[in-house]
């Protein structure tokens, strides 16, 4: 068979008239995309095989649109999506990438929005221009066939090895609301029951195990109990005066007890010897311990016992609280359990309460108590963090206040703030506007010791605000500058050699509580504050501006 013009390009071992007929068996009917897809496929192996330079390597690919681009890998390669080869993102954007599946060097290839502009009809079908019905098909197609190689580009990329190494499943357990295998690192619930399934089931099963079952449990008059096991704790309720247990599970039940009971209104009780599968429950008390024991980090501790199925946890030290808010979620999914904390980011005093956790039921299934502390194998769900005691710079920039035209009130305001964390100044300079001189500024706080340096105005985009200009000069790192805070929003912190900064705007100076005040505990914990730390506290960050301010006792910044 003598190959034509009209055969190229060649896709695969296939001519084009044969890769449409390929294409139309696999994907239902020739899909100008699948054909599109073809070409960049072949695009790709070629510049890989130049990139390795001639070596035969073992090559995975990213496809980065669900439709018809990936049954084309499919059909060209030995990359399936079962098979884990061929990996989709769903970013929609028409580009494919092959890359070597141990190092990670690859190629890209994508339709080029520059380079579509000479192909009218490609135009039209792509950019979605043109209705199904008046599109001529003959023509796109050939406009595909000439046209993809000018019209894609190609760049070299790197795959990144977290993307490329694959996720182990870990641990399996049964969902314990769909009873259905899954591994356990999606949250204490399988994805479809925490809401991410499309589908509704007429299947009963689902719907009746999310309400928690509860062991049989045998009425007892006390009459009859002496002798027995308490099954429960029991609380006496006088109001105002005192709510605790007078009876703790567990207690064996002496004729001595008989009026205490009736005292407080109990003709029954449910006791241990009748509970019928211990293997299958575990006690409200047992379940909080044990939660309480795994949820504790660092800098925190547990009451020693549970009391009626529930177990405070607090703060062992002074310092900032970190919840790990992910596997907090995650562990309250789970029916039957639950944990409350106080917000992350929260300076807390030794022994002030932080959390508390219990059991839901008295009896917990024990799958259900499987499924949490599986959740909180993967690590704990709280932390104290030490805040140091940060040797202070103070610098406070603006040319004004240097010549003594107006008097300076910002340092007076940071070293309030900051003696309110036993933080010490070792360092404290007016410098006027001008690069050089904050710049020396910077250099003097660093020489002094400071492993804080605070500057305060010349943040904002004005052109005499040049501070953030003479900060970058230093030698400015892990920088992240403005914060969805408000008053605040020109914050800036980061780090120049061993010292954190702080970039305080000048609202400080009018507003009691600002950004500063939520910044200022976390470097003292030594956190860092990425882009992503700033951005997620827009939610909760505008100030409400009161009268009199009861921050922190308010949600600015929760
Ligand atoms: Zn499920």
């Amino acid at each position: 068979m003598s190959e034509t013009t009209h055969d190229l390009p060649r896709i695969g071992n296939m001519g084009w008239n044969e890769f449409i007929d390929h294409v139309q068996h696999f994907h239902g009917y020739a899909a100008p995309g699948v054909l599109l897809g073809g070409i960049m496929v072949e695009i790709a192996k070629k510049h890989l095989n130049q990139l390795m330079h001639g070596e035969q390597v073992l090559f995975d690919a990213l496809a980065e649109a669900t439709n018809c681009l990936p049954d084309a890998v499919q059909l060209l390669t030995p990359c399936t999506y079962g098979n884990g080869w061929l990996k989709v993102a769903d970013l929609n954007r028409y580009a494919l990438t092959l890359y070597n599946k141990h190092s990670g060097e690859g190629v890209r290839v994508f339709v080029d929005g520059s380079k579509i502009d000479p192909y009218p009809t490609f135009y039209e079908w792509f950019m979605n221009r043109v209705d199904k019905k008046d599109q001529d098909e003959n023509k796109l197609r050939e406009e595909i066939r000439v046209g993809a190689e000018h019209f894609c580009s190609v760049e070299a990329v790197t795959v990144p090895e977290a993307f490329r190494t694959k996720i182990r499943k870990g641990r399996v357990e049964l969902c314990p609301v769909c009873n259905e295998p899954y591994p356990v690192r999606d949250g204490g619930i399988c994805r479809g029951c925490q809401g991410y399934s499309p589908i509704h089931s007429y299947s009963p099963q689902p719907a009746a195990s999310t309400r928690l079952q509860a062991p049989e449990l045998k009425k007892v008059a006390v009459e009859d109990a002496v002798g027995g096991t308490l099954l429960h704790d029991m609380t006496q309720i006088i109001p105002g005066e005192s709510k605790g247990p007078v009876f703790k599970a567990g207690q064996k039940i002496s004729a001595g007890d008989l009026c205490r009971l009736h005292e407080m209104g109990r003709r029954n009780v449910f006791l241990r010897e009748n509970l019928p599968d211990n293997q299958e429950w575990v006690h409200e008390n047992d379940v909080a311990m044990s939660f309480a024991k795994a949820m504790c980090g660092e800098g925190t501790s547990h009451e020693a016992e549970a009391k009626e199925g529930k177990v405070k946890i607090s703060a062992a030290r002074d310092g900032l609280l970190i919840v790990n808010e992910e596997r907090l979620e995650t562990f309250n999914l789970v029916p039957g359990v639950m944990c409350a904390t106080r917000h992350s980011y929260s300076v807390v005093k030794a022994n002030e309460a932080i959390a508390g956790t219990r059991a839901i039921p008295l009896y917990l299934p024990r799958s259900a108590f499987i499924t949490a502390s599986a959740v909180l194998e993967q690590g704990s769900i709280f932390s104290v963090l030490p805040m140091r005691k940060a040797k202070v710079g103070i610098l406070v920039t603006g040319t004004e206040v240097f010549r003594g035209l107006v008097q300076d009130k910002f340092a007076a305001i940071i070293t309030k703030k900051i003696k309110a964390y036993n933080c010490d100044t070792v360092h404290n300079e007016i410098v006027p506007d001008e690069l050089d001189a904050v710049k020396a500024g910077v250099n003097n706080c660093l020489n002094a010791g400071a492993d804080l340096i605070i500057t305060t105005a010349g943040l904002s985009v004005d052109p005499d605000d040049i501070t953030r200009k003479a900060l970058i000069e230093s030698g400015l790192t892990h920088d992240t500058f403005g914060f969805p805070v408000l008053p605040g929003a020109m914050t800036l912190v980061g780090r120049i050699k061993n010292a954190q900064i702080l970039g305080v705007p000048a609202c400080a100076l009018f507003h009691k509580t600002t950004a500063m005040d939520l910044m200022l505990p976390r470097l003292l914990a030594g956190l860092g504050v990425t882009r992503r730390d700033a951005a997620k506290l827009g939610h909760g960050g505008l100030c409400l501006e009161c009268k009199s301010c009861t921050y922190p006792i308010c949600p600015f910044g929760k």
